[in-house]
């Protein structure tokens, strides 16, 4: 029945002269030239795609948890401009006087008030203004890391000898983005050789690397191998809020590195073979107040959803505790 009709349709197409045929052949006609802008569309969408560098390809990714060669309809697109704006602003805020290029600054704050102008044009459309917010953020993100790198690398001299420490008056200034640690610089540990297990001493065996940094001599960040499966979960979730990775400073610290912390800080350093960072359960992000002080978008999410993932604050480091440090966080499992 089907395949008499469809004959009969052809053979209408053939005579062309009937009325029917007419309406037959323009019906075909508009339906080869929408046949004709979906390729063109595809076209399109594959060189915005193609014309995507990795990185701003994989920032998008990070940032939105959607593929971006599977965007396309306008929902998802729309979501996905949604959440990468989001990311963009989060990043520029959380970068405010805390990058090398401040031109890249001005470039997101554009892309993302261009975005503000979008909604409602069309998902290739939408996915175009996606990459360029993708890709603002990334360059920015590129120079905050520049920045901390810089600020790693050179810590800020000790005043000299003689010279007193500012009063009240300059603590009460708007928040600066220097580190609040003002001792002699100690670095994260590698394994311990020959350790027996106890605190400071952990051998390699007991010990994972986490996997997107390094400290700035090159040794690798690590910890008791499942906190440190906890943190890349916890990072990952990170990753997918902020768009960029957990900031590290220090997580393992042996034996002897506490030994010369607390010759040279006092009884701000635990005593050495009780710290929390010879057990490989404890981390610390930059002492950066501006990036992870109290209050701050980072630290408040890492409250909030770091105990999901067994990561939390010991009592003693809070606000109002007994050792106030903004920036340790404890595996607790
Ligand atoms: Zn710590």
């Amino acid at each position: 029945m089907v395949h008499r009709v469809v004959a009969t349709a052809a053979v209408v197409v053939l005579v062309g002269g009937a009325v029917t045929g007419g309406a037959w052949l323009r019906a075909d006609r508009a339906d080869q030239a929408a046949d004709a802008r979906t390729a063109a569309q595809d076209r399109v969408a594959g060189a915005v795609t193609a014309s995507a560098d990795d990185r701003s390809t994989q920032v998008l990714d990070d940032m939105t948890g959607v593929r971006a060669d599977t965007l396309g309809a306008q929902g998802s697109a729309a979501a996905a401009l949604a959440a990468a704006v989001t990311a963009g602003g989060e990043v520029l805020a959380a970068s405010d006087g805390a990058v090398t290029d401040e031109a890249t600054r001005q470039a997101l704050a554009d892309e993302l008030a261009f975005a503000q102008e979008s909604a409602g044009t069309s998902p290739l459309a939408l996915r175009a203004v996606v990459l360029r917010v993708a890709t603002a953020t990334a360059a920015v993100q590129a120079s905050h890391d520049a920045w901390l790198q810089q600020q790693a690398a050179a810590p800020k001299p000790p005043p000299p000898a003689g010279t007193t420490k500012p009063t009240s008056t300059t603590t009460t200034t708007a928040p600066s983005c220097e580190t609040t640690y003002t001792g002699p610089p100690f670095y994260t540990s590698p394994p311990t050789d020959g350790g027996d297990g106890s605190n400071g001493r952990l051998p390699a065996s007991a010990l994972t690397a986490i996997s997107w940094d390094v400290d700035p001599h090159g040794t690798p960040y690590y910890l008791k191998n499942a906190a440190a499966a906890a943190l890349e979960r916890l990072d990952a979730a990170f990753v997918a809020a902020f768009g960029h990775h957990l900031d590290l400073d220090l997580t393992y610290r042996d034996y002897d590195t506490q030994v010369a912390m607390r010759d040279a800080l006092g009884t701000v350093a635990a005593v050495p073979g009780t710290s929390s960072h010879g057990t490989g359960l404890a981390l610390d992000v930059p002492e950066l107040p501006c990036e992870y002080g109290y209050g701050t978008p980072q630290r408040d999410w890492l409250v909030a959803h770091g105990p999901s993932y067994g990561w939390v604050v010991p009592s003693w480091a809070t606000q109002g505790g007994s050792n106030p440090e903004y920036w340790h966080f404890e595996y607790r499992g």
